[in-house]
């Protein structure tokens, strides 16, 4: 049994001496417990922040204890009601090959599920983050203007998909010539605009002529900048993540923001509202949520796009990349 753990804190982006491969003998499970084989790691920005030991929504991972995270798994053994061998189930093993569990938090997915790896992706945490951020926060109406940035990966890519359904225009933002075409050829937004442009705050004020009513905030940093501006009176910001924040260890470089930010919040009237997905929303969000996408993927109208990385021993530089916006889609890992 393979496991990555915490090895030490970082301080800025992880490297090498961050995490450590470990081994160890597969776990036998016990009574009223099943055997899970992983297939699927789910790798997400939040990750980063488990790694320091700061007062967040969840408690940090320890030293020496393995990195948290879902994992789409195969039932080997089992002495739990409701899960067959070869089940496929959706459960918060972590970074490693097997873990025994008494099916508490577990969601079965059936023996043969089309798509499993979608449940970490487009019709699990990050589909239901963007749909609820999306339409319980965000409040968009047909003919309003949606701002959304890491536009190509699963949370921004699903945003902006169903603020088109919802008749809006949307502008995705994204890092480099390749993701913003794909955002606009494959995803439909309106325009993607180039975050790492020279002149990225004028293209967004030309893409945005009518001011920008909703701004699902995922990135912060230059583009929350480049939005203050333009947001209009009473626009709506859920605020879901500051990814380009992450590895900054204490306050960011340059002037002062706080003035910039609370005065445009202050003036403009904005709603902005920061939510965890785990609780901030009730079973029945969730249920829609399940309903509605299961019915756009199905007609086409929302398309999701996967980069799977092979190999557990390669989730560490694969995690690294999705921080640094060299990940292309969601980022799976194939155990
Ligand atoms: P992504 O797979 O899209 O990865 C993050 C992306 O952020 C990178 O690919 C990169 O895309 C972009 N990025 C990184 N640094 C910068 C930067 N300095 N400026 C602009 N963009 C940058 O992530 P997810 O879709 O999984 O998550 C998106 C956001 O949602 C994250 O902030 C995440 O923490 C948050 N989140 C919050 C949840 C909640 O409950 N509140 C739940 C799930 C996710 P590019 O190359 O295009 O710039």
């Amino acid at each position: 049994n393979r496991k990555i753990v915490l090895a030490e804190r970082p301080v800025g982006l992880p490297n090498e001496n961050t995490l450590r491969l470990e081994q160890s003998e597969v776990p036998t499970a016990g009574k009223g417990e099943m055997l899970l084989r992983t297939v699927y790691l789910s790798l997400d920005p939040y990750m980063r922040g488990r790694m320091n030991d700061a007062k967040s929504y969840a408690e940090p991972v320890k030293i020496g204890e393995e990195m948290t995270g879902q994992v789409v798994a195969k039932v080997v053994t089992s002495d739990v009601d409701g899960f067959a061998v070869g089940d496929f189930v959706l459960a918060g093993n972590g970074w490693q090959d097997y873990a025994v569990s008494d099916g508490t938090q577990v969601l079965n997915l059936g023996t043969d599920p089309e798509n499993p790896s979608w449940a970490l992706g487009i019709m699990g945490m990050p589909g239901y983050t963007a749909y609820a951020g999306l339409l319980k926060i965000g409040e968009p109406k047909a003919g309003e203007t949606v701002v959304v940035a890491a536009a190509s990966g699963p949370v921004g890519a699903t945003v902006g998909q169903i603020a088109k359904i919802k008749g809006c225009r949307v502008v995705g933002i994204a890092g480099g010539a390749e993701k913003c075409a794909h955002v606009v050829d494959n995803l439909g937004f309106d325009v993607c605009i180039d975050h790492k442009a020279e002149d990225f705050a004028a293209q967004l004020k030309d893409a945005c002529p009518d001011g920008i009513d909703v701004y699902f905030e995922n990135v912060g940093g230059k583009v929350l900048y480049g939005v203050l501006p333009l947001l209009n009176p009473f626009a709506r910001m859920p605020v879901c993540g500051m990814v380009a924040w992450y590895n900054i260890p204490g306050l960011p470089e340059g002037p002062d923001m706080g003035p910039a930010i609370m005065g445009t919040i202050l003036r403009m009237k904005v709603k902005v509202q920061g939510f965890i997905i785990f609780d901030s929303f009730g079973p029945e969000t969730y249920k829609e949520f399940a309903a509605e996408m299961t019915g756009w993927l199905a007609e086409g109208k929302v398309k999701y796009k996967e980069q799977i990385v092979e190999g557990l021993e390669n989730a560490p530089a694969a995690l690294n990349d999705l921080l640094l916006g060299r990940s292309f889609g969601k980022m799976v890992v194939k155990v």
